[in-house]
């Protein structure tokens, strides 16, 4: 497999031109942060050590390795815990996450360009902080004062990873067919049911799995206004921050999913003996609209995914085309043969799919300043006016090209 080159410079001009920076930097949540292009390039040239040195040299064997469940539950493959660790150290996993909860409280177009650094270097590795990112965005917006104290901490550091369990073997698009119920029980709920396709659902890279997962109340109306939203934690966490009892929760198998073996796409068993233990999230039966919190961060993600494998597949395909020799210039009869990206027509494809990248780069980076305009700017009718664009460009980098690349999270 040819290495990863990060290109930062490429980077740099979209949000330093297209996405422009300057507007971002002048908000007043970035004001402690002194954010400017010169700490831009700092951050792109740490986070490309990182993806180029630890991550990328663990794809391949990730992925020839996969993960296997033992009794204890899923064993990542080798290099991984190792990595995550550097990751987490690093303070990369709350780079864009606020100071308050332990993040560096760094712009999401920093955020962004950090992902796609990931997801071109290792995505079986990146879909990890990518679940967890997610259920960071949905307790924080939905969560209690104290769920928020109790679980963003670790989740934000990355001490503790989150999932999101939506998917059952018969509600996949149609979320109105869930069936996982939840059963009052005390101050909490006893969860029963099965989850499937689950990202990163059971590991041992982290001591703590936060599981967030959609189920019905036993009065819960038929169909989509009768889902809720829970935390069922792999062990229970106590009051004080540590932990408590294994909860009644495990993975019970794992897909097999092209190129991403080792991220563990798991089978969950909730409740197989009296219940995992569950806190609701927010209201009852308004789960649909806090998993669209997790499910927008997620779609955003997966455009980005597609443009991070495009830019590994370019670089690939350079590197091959200048190796390979076949054929001399044209016209030539004799002479010397060429490396083949001499051959317009090569030069051509290569530059399609250069031009390409580069456009769905700007689309995914500008989104991202408006992301950052939607939440910071001071004035809420600007940030409505953000928040539009982003509503309307989200689906956009889900589906827009390069999309044979990226993934089928919805
Ligand atoms: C690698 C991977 C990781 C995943 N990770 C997670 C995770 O972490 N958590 C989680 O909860 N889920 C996860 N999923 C599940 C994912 O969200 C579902 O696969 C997705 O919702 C589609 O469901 P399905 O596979 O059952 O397809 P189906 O719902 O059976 O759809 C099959 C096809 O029919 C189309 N279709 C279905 N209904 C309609 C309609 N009404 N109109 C038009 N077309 C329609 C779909 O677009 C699709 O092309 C993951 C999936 C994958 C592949």
């Amino acid at each position: 497999m040819t290495a990863y080159f990060a290109p930062i410079r490429d980077m740099q001009f979209v949000i330093n031109e297209l996405a422009d920076l300057s507007k971002v930097a002048a908000l007043p949540t970035f004001a402690e942060q002194e954010v400017s292009p010169e700490l831009l390039e700092a951050v792109l040239e740490e986070a490309a050590k990182l993806a180029t040195e630890v991550l990328a040299p663990i794809n391949k064997s990730g992925d020839v390795q996969g993960v296997r469940i033992d009794p204890t539950g899923v064993v990542s493959a080798a290099g991984f815990t190792e990595a995550y660790r550097s990751f987490i150290d690093g303070g990369w996993n709350g780079i864009g996450s606020p100071v308050e909860h332990g993040g560096q409280g760094l712009p999401e177009l920093f955020n962004t360009a950090t992902q796609e650094m990931w997801n071109s270097a290792n995505m079986s590795f990146a879909l990890c902080p990518m679940l967890n990112a997610g259920a960071i965005e949905a307790i924080s917006r939905a969560g209690s004062a104290e769920q928020r104290a109790l679980y963003l901490p670790n989740m934000v550091s990355g001490e503790w990873t989150g999932t999101m369990n939506l998917t059952e073997p018969q509600a996949g698009s149609d979320l109105s067919a869930v069936r996982t119920r939840a059963v009052p029980h005390g101050d909490h709920y006893r969860i029963f049911g099965q989850k499937i396709f689950i990202t990163w659902g059971d590991h041992d890279m982290t001591e703590n799995t936060i599981h967030l997962v959609l189920a019905r109340t036993p009065d819960a109306p038929e169909g989509v206004k009768g889902i809720s939203l829970f935390i069922v934690p792999k062990f229970l966490v106590n009051p004080d921050g540590s932990l408590g009892a294994r909860n009644d929760v495990h993975a019970v198998s794992i897909e097999h999913k092209l190129g991403i073996h080792a991220s563990p796409t798991c089978v969950m068993a909730f409740g197989d003996r009296d219940g995992a233990i569950g806190y609701l999230v927010g209201e009852e039966n308004k789960g649909l609209a806090y998993m669209f919190i997790m499910m927008n961060e997620a779609r955003f993600k997966v455009g980005l995914q597609g443009l991070a494998i495009a830019e590994r597949a370019y670089q690939a395909a350079r590197e091959y085309a200048k190796d390979r020799v076949q054929g001399r210039p044209a016209g030539a009869k004799s002479g010397d043969r060429i490396a083949i990206i001499h051959h317009p027509d090569v030069r051509r494809m290569l530059m399609t799919m250069k031009a390409q990248n580069e456009a769905m780069r700007a689309l995914a980076y500008v989104i991202a300043m408006h992301l950052d305009l939607a939440r910071h700017h001071p004035d809420s009718a600007i940030r409505q006016t953000h928040q539009a664009r982003v509503d309307l460009l989200i689906p956009v980098v889900k589906a827009g090209p390069p999309k044979s690349a990226s993934k089928s999270l919805r």
